[in-house]
Order: C-alpha cells, then sequence, then structure tokens
C-alpha cells in the first residue's frame, strides 16, 4: 500500500515501478487564469487495471479527467504546471479527436447523447469520431449490443426518451464504438437506481476481466470505488492525498473521513510523519 500527504515525498517505488497506460504527474489546473482547481494530482493507470479516482463534490475529480482527455480549453481551463503521458505520449499535444483515434475515450458526467438520434445513430457517432470503416461499424454495433442487450431493443428510440439508465448505457456504449485501450469515466453511478449502478458496473467489470480493458472512473461513491476497482486515488482540495490497491485501502482506512476533510487536518499536523518504506503507511509521532 502505498500513502502520501499533501506535502508529498518521492512516491515510493511500489506506485511508480513499471510503465503505465496512463501517467499524471504532479498536475495544477487553474479556470479562467483565476481559479486555481487543481493544485498537485498525480496518479497512474496501469494497463489491464481499473482505477478509480475517488473524492467529495468539488474536489477535483472532473478537472482531473478534463486534463487528461485534453479538453480544458473549451472551458478556459488550463494545465499550469505536471504532465500526463498516455501510452508515452504527452497528451498536450494531442487534440482531443486525436486522442479517441488512439484510444483514450472519455464518458462525461451527466450521460451527454443526442437526444434527438435514435440510440443507434449515437452510437454509429463513436465510430465516426474514430473513423472506422462500415464493416467496423457493424461490427462494434453488434458488440454494443450484445454487451448492453437493452440497447438493442431501444435502438430505435430517441435516446432523450430513453431512461437515466439507457442513456449512460448509450454513452458507454458509443464510447465503445471508439475501440478504447482506455476508458474514462466521470461518476457514471450518478443519478441512477443502485440496481442500473450495479448492471453498469458489472459490465465494466467483465470488459476489464475479459478484454484487458484499462479503465478509470472518477466516484463520489466509494462503496462502489472499492468494490470494483484494483486501486484507488483520493483527491481533496485538489491534491491526491491517498493512493493504494483498493484492498489495502479497504482494509486500513476509512475514507469518509476524507470526504469530511479530517484526512487533510491529519495529514497537515506536524507531528504526522510518513513511513519512508511506503509499505506501512502513515505513522504519528511517538508510535
Ligand atoms: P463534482 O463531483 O461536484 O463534479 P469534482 O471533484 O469533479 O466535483 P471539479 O468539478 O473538478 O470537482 O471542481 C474542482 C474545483 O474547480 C471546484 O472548486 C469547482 O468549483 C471548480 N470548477 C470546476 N469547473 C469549473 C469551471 N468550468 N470554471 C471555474 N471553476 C470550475
Amino acid at each position: 500500500m502505498t500513502i502520501y500527504a499533501a506535502n508529498k515525498p518521492q512516491l515510493p517505488a511500489a506506485i511508480t515501478s513499471g510503465q503505465a497506460l496512463l501517467e499524471v504527474h504532479d498536475i495544477a489546473v487553474v479556470y479562467d487564469d483565476a481559479m486555481q482547481a487543481i493544485s498537485d494530482v498525480s496518479l497512474r493507470v496501469p494497463a489491464g487495471t481499473i482505477t478509480s479516482l475517488v473524492g467529495a463534490n468539488g474536489a477535483g475529480k472532473t478537472t482531473t479527467l478534463r486534463a487528461i482527455s485534453n479538453l480544458l480549453i473549451a472551458l478556459r481551463g488550463r494545465v499550469t504546471a505536471g504532465r500526463i503521458c498516455f501510452d508515452g505520449q504527452d497528451v498536450a499535444r494531442l487534440r482531443p479527436s486525436q486522442l479517441v483515434r488512439q484510444g483514450l475515450v472519455q464518458v462525461l458526467e451527466g450521460r451527454h447523447c443526442f437526444p434527438h438520434l435514435t440510440v443507434e445513430e449515437n452510437l454509429l457517432t463513436g465510430a465516426t469520431a474514430r473513423g472506422s470503416t462500415p464493416r467496423e461499424s457493424r461490427e462494434d454495433l453488434q458488440r454494443v449490443y450484445r454487451i448492453f442487450p437493452r440497447l438493442r431493443e431501444r435502438r430505435s428510440s430517441r435516446s432523450g426518451l430513453t431512461s437515466g439508465g439507457e442513456q449512460q448505457m448509450v454513452a458507454i456504449g458509443r464510447a465503445l464504438m471508439t475501440r478504447p485501450r482506455l476508458l474514462i469515466l466521470d461518476e457514471p453511478s450518478m443519478g441512477l437506481a443502485p440496481l442500473v449502478v450495479r448492471d453498469i458496473f458489472e459490465v465494466l467489470r467483465a470488459l476489464n476481466a475479459k478484454e484487458g480493458l484499462s479503465i478509470l472512473i472518477a466516484e463520489q461513491n466509494s462503496t462502489l470505488a472499492l468494490r470494483y476497482a484494483d486501486h484507488i486515488v483520493v483527491v481533496e482540495n485538489g491534491r491526491d492525498v491517498l493512493a493504494g490497491s483498493a484492498k489495502d485501502i479497504r482494509e486500513n482506512h476509512n475514507l469518509e473521513r476524507f470526504y469530511l476533510g479530517e484526512a487533510a487536518l491529519t495529514l497537515a499536523d506536524p507531528d504526522t510523519k510518513i513511513d519512508p518504506s511506503g509499505s506501512a503507511g502513515i505513522s504519528t509521532h511517538g508510535e
């Protein structure tokens, strides 16, 4: 397990070793040249894993994901420090559309379907974004319908008239039409019934387990994140404050305290020391 405080020391070898598909190094983000949304966030997504970025409202999850997909410019935001690499390439040099063609695709918060297009037309926009041939589009469409049989039934319905769960499936299906290597999802559970959320997370788990799809999920629901992710990164007030395997965090930490802001207080306490081995986490002065 790897734990580190807000004033991060060198990250222990366990979290830095090996090349990851996605690497975010110490990024800072500002909106409108004034609003510091993120001051220092790092994370990595090793190929073939599910990583979850966890944090309370306003912690900086969405901003981190926008930075990864190079979408900040449209919102008058910019990365002012740090670096993001996808498959060894600096994402700042690639347009969002190029990132999609290279295999990095994001399902935005709030599902974002084209409401006047049918379910199938929405899915096909993913094929267009990738530049798929007609044959590839047909194959990928059938694959999405196998993954989400409900979408086959609703293929001719206007997306705006489908349920929230179906819209989330459309948004994920459209992303899958681009044949991603890294699928990024921003709060896929938001506003959905628990059973629908479970079904969607089970699909994500199966895609990861059977096809090795790498997944990064921003989630406010820490229970979900701990159940489905391999690795967890917790952000608080624009900083990553805890990172490690979901198993270790489940067994050794109460994530709720991060949501209450207690972690920042503890970590800012001058008596709190970092265990330099990185194996036993935080030790408190005197222990
Ligand atoms: P939520 O779960 O509520 O979406 P979050 O963890 O995703 O929260 P962000 O949306 O990244 O957090 O917000 C981080 C900070 O950046 C917040 O203070 C927020 O108000 C600010 N922020 C987000 N988007 C913008 C924007 N477009 N312009 C200015 N400030 C923004």
